[in-house]
């Protein structure tokens, strides 16, 4: 299963839509959103993101460890919720903020920058056969929008597009 994801504005902002499904995030972020971006503010109802607090318990833990690491009094509410955030659900905490990935590191959150995964990164493709589950080579990268992949060479099903693992 994948990782339960926790994302900063900025990945509400950069990402495809299609990526943030599922995204947990505060809601303080929507007015950050209706601040900076009022078009993707607007499409946040349909994007399946979770609206969600911290625990206390990850909360103080959060303040404590960003206190110890010096980074509190450059971090916002939103950040320090975030952080929380992912500790609290074992999520992977998605940010480009040096002092939101700094406190996650000694808190041992995972986190993972907002442009390693957005359009930065190039995702893997497999075909994969409906009929006989054979795998074959995507054609590339930018064809996840095309519908149509053709026919399996061994068993004549259609092919769908996977993302690998
Ligand atoms: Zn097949």
């Amino acid at each position: 299963m994948v990782k339960v994801r926790v994302l900063d504005t900025a990945a509400l902002i950069s990402w495809p839509i299609s990526d943030l499904y599922g995204g947990l995030i505060v809601p303080h972020q929507e007015e950050e959103l209706l601040r900076i971006s009022p078009d993707r503010a607007v499409l946040l109802e349909s994007l399946g993101l979770v609206y969600s607090q911290p625990d206390e318990t990850s909360l103080n833990s959060a303040v404590t460890a960003a206190k110890q690491s010096g980074d509190i009094s450059g971090m916002s509410e939103t950040d320090l919720a975030l952080v929380s955030l992912a500790l609290g659900r074992s999520a992977l905490l998605i940010t480009d903020d040096y002092r939101m990935q700094n406190v996650a590191t000694i808190l041992d959150i995972e986190w993972q920058g907002v442009s390693e995964v957005g359009i930065g990164q190039v995702w893997a493709w497999t075909l994969i056969c409906s009929g006989c589950r054979s795998e074959f080579e995507a054609p590339n990268s930018t064809s996840a929008k095309q519908k149509n992949y053709g026919e399996c060479k061994n068993c004549g099903s259609a092919l769908k597009l996977k993302r690998k693992k």
